[in-house]
């Protein structure tokens, strides 16, 4: 199965991601964590992502291109993929169609997680994830079920983004609607598009997807 997770900063993508992985033996590729690694690894990618992540701006379509095209044939995902944070621009979109048909790989979905931007805010700023094993919370909405303690790993230390900030996130917003809701039009015309309620609680948008890619 392979499917993209379309949405605004903080509509829920990772956290779906990470349940979806569990449940269908998939891979999730998530654009943002690759980025972050490298800006943590202080490679050349990193180097020219650093300043501009912080900001809130999106990266270059070149290296997020280059980025996913080696990463869709390696062996992991084999059995399939979730796409998380790419495509971000019509220009990713469209290469994105040139890469898959190159590798005969189809896309099975293209599903928009719809939430209003005056939900977004907060979502982002109470967002944290555990610093060993990458699960993700939420100050108000997604709590460790023993506070201070990760449930999937039983660490105690945990880290915010530094992009997670008001300021950057008015720019992340702003970046969605220009660049990244152009991709809504694109593939509704291509039949490929799904819609489930992002604004719906955890367990619910985990069903409205799961029932999505049941019909396929
Ligand atoms: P994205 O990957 O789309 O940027 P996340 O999955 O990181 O978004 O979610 C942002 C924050 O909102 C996280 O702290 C997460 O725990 C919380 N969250 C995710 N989905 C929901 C939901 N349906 N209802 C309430 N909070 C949510
Ligand atoms: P969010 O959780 O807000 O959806 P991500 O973790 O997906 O954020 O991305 C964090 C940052 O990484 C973005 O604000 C952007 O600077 C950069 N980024 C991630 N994916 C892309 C992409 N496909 N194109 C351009 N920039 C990207
Ligand atoms: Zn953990």
């Amino acid at each position: 199965m392979r499917f993209i997770l379309l949405g605004a900063p903080g509509a829920g993508k990772g956290t779906q991601a990470q349940r979806l992985v569990d449940a269908h033996d998939i891979v999730q590729l998530s654009t943002g964590e690759m980025l972050r690694a490298a800006v943590a690894a202080g490679t050349d990618i990193g180097k020219r992502a650093k300043a501009v992540m912080e900001a809130g701006d999106l990266v270059s379509d070149d290296i997020l291109i280059g980025m996913i095209s080696d990463r869709v044939t390696e062996a992991d995902c084999g059995n399939g993929f979730i796409l998380d944070g790419f495509p971000r621009t019509l220009a990713q979109a469209e290469a994105l169609e040139v890469m898959l048909a190159q590798k005969s790989l189809k896309l099975d979905a293209v599903i928009e997680m719809k939430v209003d931007d005056a939900l977004l805010i907060g979502r982002i700023t109470g967002r944290y994830t555990c610093a060993n094993c990458g699960a993700g919370y939420h100050d108000e909405n997604l709590k460790p079920k023993v506070a201070g303690i990760c449930d999937n790993c039983g660490r105690t230390e945990f880290s915010h983004r530094s992009d997670d900030n008001a300021e950057a996130v008015t720019t992340r917003l702003a970046a969605y609607h220009e660049q990244t809701a152009p991709l809504l039009p694109f593939y509704r015309d291509k039949g490929s598009l799904k819609t489930v309620d992002g604004m719906a609680d955890i367990d619910e948008v985990t069903r409205q997807l799961n029932d999505v890619l049941a019909l396929g």
